[in-house]
């Protein structure tokens, strides 16, 4: 195996931890960028990581030209950027009718436009060295649709489009794009649901739990894995059965 740079963004998060440990664990090593946080919360992930070759770098990724920056530091630190994992993301949840236009640029702005910000700058490195692993970070909402997030669908559902297209851009080079949809995860977001309504959510689902963010981190490694260069432009749906298709 390749000792490879690893990026995560959100990588502080509930799904960003996890994969920064399931990439450090396979050997790589990993920077979560995630937006500047308190003292607690940093130290919190500095437990969760520790013993591992995992860093944390301060980034807002929806500003291009820190972006920019960013990739250039990483990159002058460490050698390379070779995994990208694009997982920040928001929710502004609201029917369309009450939805304002700061809910809708707000998330489009970080869960999609994101992923042009970081993949736009480290795609040439990735070129340049012939190897690349673009993993962007979905949702089972951005297959199917869910009411009151007409703005978080969209741009979940514009990420394939994406994924799709820099694969095929890229797929020559040593470089694969690919998506995992996360179906529902256990996180504070899920845990705070009522009672009567988690239980139905999970009774829906057909594996027959809440999913862990382990096995979202799971996918992505193997996604980022020297082996898994045959896989290109496809999304990753990681839902318990929640939701079928080919
Ligand atoms: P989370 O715990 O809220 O983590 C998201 C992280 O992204 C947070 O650390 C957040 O920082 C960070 N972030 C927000 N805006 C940012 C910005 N402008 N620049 C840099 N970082 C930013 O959420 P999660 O549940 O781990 O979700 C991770 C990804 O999985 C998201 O893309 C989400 O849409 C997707 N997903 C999650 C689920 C689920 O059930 N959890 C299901 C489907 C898809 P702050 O906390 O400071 O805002």
């Amino acid at each position: 195996m390749s000792k490879r740079v690893a990026v995560v963004t959100g990588g502080i998060g509930g799904l960003g931890t996890a994969i920064c440990k399931q990439l450090a664990g396979a050997g790589h090593t990993v920077i979560a960028a995630d937006l500047p946080a308190d003292d607690a919360r940093r130290a919190s992930f500095a437990d969760a990581t520790a013993g591992l070759d995992v860093h944390f770098m301060p980034l807002d990724v929806s500003d291009f030209s820190a972006c920019g920056a960013f990739v250039r530091d990483v990159q002058d630190a460490h050698g390379g950027l070779d995994i990208l994992v694009n997982n920040a993301g928001i929710t502004r949840d609201s029917t369309l009718r009450k939805m304002d236009e700061s809910q809708w640029e707000a998330v489009i702005d970080v869960n999609l436009g994101s992923v042009f910000n970081l993949s736009r700058h480290a795609i040439d490195g990735m070129q340049a060295r012939g190897f690349g692993r673009v993993i962007n970070i979905s949702s089972v909402s951005g297959q199917t649709g869910n009411f009151g997030q007409t703005n978080y669908a969209a741009a979940k559902a514009g990420l394939h489009g994406f994924t799709m297209s820099l694969a095929r851009e890229v797929a020559a080079k040593g470089i694969t794009v690919n998506s995992v949809s996360p179906g529902y995860i256990e996180t504070p977001m899920t845990r705070a649901m009522p009672e009567d309504v988690r239980s139905r959510t999970i009774a829906s689902v057909p594996v027959g739990r809440i999913g862990a963010p382990e096995d979202i981190a799971r996918a992505v490694a193997f996604l980022a894995d020297d082996a898994s260069g045959y896989i290109a432009g496809a999304n990753l749906p990681v839902n318990g059965g929640l939701f079928m298709s080919f």
